[in-house]
């Protein structure tokens, strides 16, 4: 296997125009923060560098529906993404964005280069666009009748009644979805990059010397390229973006997808000086993470711009992984069927390493895989506190009690087979972990840590020294013999335990800390080198007493975990709009189209009198109002709706404080089937208004009227 001098890691740029969800932690945060921490154990020389993409038409939309600028879009998300990533102790060295100069310098001289060689092509066509809103409209902002089955808000790529695919010219009576305007055909100028003149290229280099890629890596590919190239535009009409630096480009920006993946070349440049050390010399891997919507654009169409312009490395490896789905079903954040990671955050705080290890243990590498949080609960209670927290705390609790609190000395004229079969169960493990890390198993690599604690559990129940301490002498202390075997054992486990640090460190980062502390060593035993080693910990040095790794997470946290998926209207202004979305890791390529990040029509469809009249609405008057204990967005209120009065959870706790709300005249949905929040039987809506900067506001009667009134 070649050897190299330096490592570049990139993780997929985010998309920001909404949180992350563990989805996306899945597909690439994680596996990729997990061979940067290994690789600094093992003192390579690594870079890891990941940033928000910032450009694109779902970011221009976004702000147009908002009523703010696109760089307010991107400045909210953006972060709020590198908030989520640091809390969740993803280790990059640098997390840049795409409006940063840096890189937009970058990427208009990365396209003067290519201009410049002659290599694009430049075409006239005809695109649809909105004369009010004055922008190209992309297919999937076209609304129309279905020529198939008549739904009339089909889209313009797709019928989502039907599933028929589409073109906005088989709509019946389309509209843009920004203005209600009908579209106009426009001609516009666009510069294409000639991708099927790399496919030879291509084919060798991927299909001949990287047959090691991950099946579902090389098939996608192969696919692609079986099919044949097309040229593709790199630019777009729109003012949000990379200007294009030509003299008759106005209005006119690079495609997305030409300038995210190059700003992972700026976001490397503002970390270092020696940028160029990273991409440009052949002794540098470099391996890009992501996830399987991308695999097209960092394994075709970004290697050969890198190719066409010349002087960088190419990728070494690109193991994408395939999709998380939630509870059995696809991801989708207009329907909230999500898990975000703020979220987490706030509910299971400190409790990184547990979303950490089940996204790891279940990780989709090979095939899509189902989150439930059920299997969260186990996988925490069954194997992290039962098997790996257990045999460190037994390991702590026993050393106190038997040994004094102090590392017991190994007696080897004593040891025996087990005691002596348990270090080479730590150099094997050692040697598996580091052949499936290399290999980008990070599941099989994590149940090896587990499965090495799973030993440390056997080999204790099956030493006893608990019942060993009571073959005792007349001074009520275990007689010499016994307390030497009591000595090795303990030894033993509490080697095995630093052992286990070290191992389970690149997954579980915060876990490894926590251990240090309760051994009373420093970062630097860490190292990868250490592993294997025997005597990491001295004879004869106190330890602290045991704190718990893990605590059990029991069925009223699933449960409230489980009520919150798909439904929209619980907490937060967020969701209370609806209006958090990002750029979904189920939907195929998500800005290749520049659309399919929106999956939510802008305007609701058109409904019957009837559908309306099914809606009690009433007035009430606000009686209470309190926080709701762990839940920052909730209030829990009284609501006096004259013949009777109600308990409403509302997510209005950001905006409001509960006795400036007291007295209020609110609209409730008075049929709204009961739902629980946090242990709280909620009994109704109150509507609220949402203006431009996202404040909320009440929807009242001008004057006080009478609780129970209907509202029609
Ligand atoms: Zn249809």
């Amino acid at each position: 296997m070649k050897e190299f001098k330096r490592y570049l890691l990139t993780a997929a740029l985010p998309y920001a125009n909404g949180p992350v969800h563990i989805g996306h932690l899945a597909g690439c945060y994680l596996p990729a923060d997990i061979y940067a921490r290994y690789l600094r154990a093992r003192k390579r020389d690594v870079k890891f560098v990941c940033g928000s993409d910032e450009h694109g038409v779902p970011i221009t939309i976004r702000a147009m529906k908002e009523g703010i600028t696109p760089q307010e879009v991107v400045d909210k998300y953006h972060a709020i993404i590198k908030h989520s990533f640091e809390e969740m102790g993803i280790s990059f060295d640098i997390y840049s964005r795409t409006s940063n100069k840096v890189h937009h310098t970058t990427a208009a001289d990365f396209f003067t280069n290519l201009y410049e060689k002659g290599l694009f092509e430049e075409k006239e066509t005809e695109q649809y666009y909105d004369e009010e809103k004055k922008t190209f409209l992309a297919d999937r902002y076209i609304v129309g009748t279905c020529p198939v089955c008549g739904n009339q808000n089909a889209y313009g790529d797709q019928c989502e009644r039907c599933g028929s695919s589409l073109s906005p010219e088989q709509l019946i009576n389309p509209k843009s979805t920004l203005s209600d305007a009908v579209p106009v055909k426009k001609r516009t100028k666009h510069w294409y990059f000639p991708l099927q003149k790399y496919e030879p290229y291509l084919k060798q280099w991927i299909l001949e010397e990287h047959k090691e890629w991950k099946n579902n890596v090389y098939g996608q590919c192969k696919s692609w390229l079986d099919n044949g190239l097309q040229p593709r535009a790199m630019t777009r009409d729109s003012n949000w973006g990379v200007k294009v630096p030509l003299p008759d480009a106005e209005g006119k920006v690079l495609y997305v997808w030409f300038d995210a993946p190059i700003g992972y070349i700026s976001a490397t440049k503002e970390l270092t000086e020696n940028w160029s050390d990273y991409w440009c010399s052949n002794d540098t891997k470099l391996v890009h993470f992501i996830g399987k919507d991308n695999i097209v654009f960092h394994c075709i169409i970004f290697p050969a711009m890198l190719h066409a312009h010349g002087g960088f490395v190419l990728p070494e490896n690109v193991p994408a992984n395939e999709f998380l789905n939630i509870e059995g079903d696809k991801v989708s954040t207009s329907r909230n069927w999500a898990v975000w990671v703020d979220k987490y955050l706030e509910d299971f705080p400190g409790q990184q390493d547990v979303l950490r290890y089940v996204l790891c243990a279940n990780a989709p590498e090979t095939k899509d895989n189902d989150f439930t949080w059920k299997d969260f609960q186990d996988r925490n209670n069954s194997e992290l506190v039962a098997i790996f927290g257990n045999f460190v705390n037994r390991t702590f609790v026993l050393m106190h009690k038997l040994c004094n609190g102090k590392v017991p000395k190994l007696h080897e004229d004593v040891m025996d087979n087990a005691d002596r079969r348990l270090f080479e169960e730590i150099s094997e493990t050692k040697a598996r972990i580091e052949d499936l890390l290399e290999q980008f198993k990070f599941r099989d690599a994590l149940f090896e840590v587990i499965d090495l604690s799973r030993k440390g559990n056997k080999y204790m129940q099956d030493k006893q020294p608990w019942i060993v301490a009571k073959e005792t002498g007349s001074d009520g202390k275990p007689v010499e013999q016994a307390q030497q075997k009591i000595d090795n054992t303990l030894h033993l486990c509490l080697q095995l335990t630093a052992n286990l640090a070290i191992f389970i460190n690149p997954f579980l980062p915060f876990t490894a800390q926590k251990m240090l502390h309760m051994m009373k060593v420093v970062d630097k035993i860490l190292d990868w080198e250490n592993a294997g080693k025997a005597k990491l910990l001295s004879t004869g040095y106190s330890l602290r007493a045991p704190e718990l790794l893990f605590r059990k997470i029991d069925d009223e946290e699933v449960k409230s975990q489980v009520g919150k998926l798909g439904n929209k209207m619980q907490e937060g202004k967020a969701q209370v709009a609806g209006k958090v979305q990002v750029p979904v890791n189920n939907e195929t390529d998500k800005k290749m189209n520049d659309t399919r990040s929106t999956d939510e029509p802008v305007n609701k469809a058109t409904i019957q009198y009837d559908d309306f009249a099914k809606l009690d609405l009433k007035v009430g008057t606000i009686l209470s109002a309190e926080k709701v204990e762990k839940a920052d967005k909730l209030l829990k209120l009284e609501v006096d709706m004259g013949s009777e009065k109600r308990t409403i959870v509302s997510g209005i706790a950001l905006h409001f404080a509960p006795d400036e709300i007291v007295g209020k005249q609110v609209v409730v949905v008075a049929n709204l089937a009961p739902r629980k929040m946090r242990g709280i039987e909620s009994n109704g809506m109150i509507l609220m208004a949402e203006d431009k900067s996202g404040k909320l506001h009440f929807v009242s009667p001008g004057q006080q009227i009478d609780e129970g009134s209907g509202v029609s």
